[in-house]
């Protein structure tokens, strides 16, 4: 039975751990959330030491395919995957849902990097919606002009904004519920981190009319074979597995 290492903290790659009948599956997380949601099969946590540690880890395991399923923010771990693989020989899928495409009414801004959202944040409002995670809350620190109302699954630590409100909270979220929000807390302008997949806070940001400052997704290192959906990397792997000598 073919191995699978599935580099998770994603929806997608829980998905996937349930969508590979026939092989052992092992998921890995980072181990940054206290109450993770689960995969089904062998999960284990924390960090393997860089990319020799991961390799070391495929070489002990005898992993037969390496799924790079994180979040496309998590660039050190992906850089990290594609070392590994190569050293190694062990064929690496990246599943990842494509970007962001903006649509008629919406009022985007794209920005390089989360310091460049922070540059940008004061000419555009007053009540920012901070949508980019707990660990990334420095990045908007020294914005005194603007109140933040952040979104974290863990309570943020500092350094943080000074005046902050957080929500704690796990997605998926609603049409509604990002509606309500935005009103309640009279939301003027949305930070988010181009992460793909469905985004109901971009179509309440539109309906209401403010802008979205989106974080550019780090590169990705070359030429490696990629999956936009779970089905379509089950169908990947279920294909290079069933070819041996591939
Ligand atoms: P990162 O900066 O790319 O990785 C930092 C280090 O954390 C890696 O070098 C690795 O340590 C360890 N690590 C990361 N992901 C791991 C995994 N799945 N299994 C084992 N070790 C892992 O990662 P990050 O941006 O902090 O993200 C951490 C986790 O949160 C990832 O699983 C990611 O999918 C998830 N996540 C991230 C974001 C985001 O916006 N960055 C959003 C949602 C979910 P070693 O070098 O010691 O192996």
């Amino acid at each position: 039975m073919a191995t699978v290492l599935i580099l998770g903290g994603t929806r997608d790659a829980r998905e996937l751990a349930g969508s590979l009948p026939g092989h052992t599956v092992i998921s890995s997380l980072a181990g940054r959330t206290t109450s993770p949601l689960l995969p089904p099969g062998e999960v284990r946590v924390g960090g393997f030491g860089g990319a020799e540690g991961l390799a070391s880890f495929l070489r002990t395991r005898r992993v037969d395919v390496l799924v790079d399923a994180t979040h496309p923010f998590a660039a050190r771990i992906s850089a990290n995957a594609a070392v590994a693989a190569q050293v190694t020989g062990v064929p690496l899928l990246v599943l990842q849902r494509p970007g962001w495409v903006p649509g008629p009414g919406d009022d985007w801004r794209r920005v390089r990097d989360l310091s460049q959202a922070a540059a940008e944040l004061p000419g555009l409002g007053e009540r920012v919606f901070l949508t980019t995670g707990r660990q990334e809350m420095a990045a908007f620190a020294a914005v005194k002009e603007c109140w933040f109302l952040a979104r974290s699954i863990e309570p943020p630590e500092p350094p943080m904004p000074q005046r902050l409100a957080v929500i704690r909270d796990r997605g998926p979220f609603t049409l509604d519920g990002e509606r309500n929000i935005l009103k309640d807390h009279r939301i003027d302008v949305l930070v988010t981190k181009d992460s793909g997949g469905p985004a109901p806070k971009l179509s309440a940001a539109r309906e209401r009319g403010i802008p979205v400052l989106v974080v550019d997704r780090p590169s990705a290192p070359p030429g490696t074979e990629t999956a936009a959906t779970v089905p379509e990397a089950a169908a990947t792997i279920a294909s290079w597995t069933s070819s041996p000598g591939r």
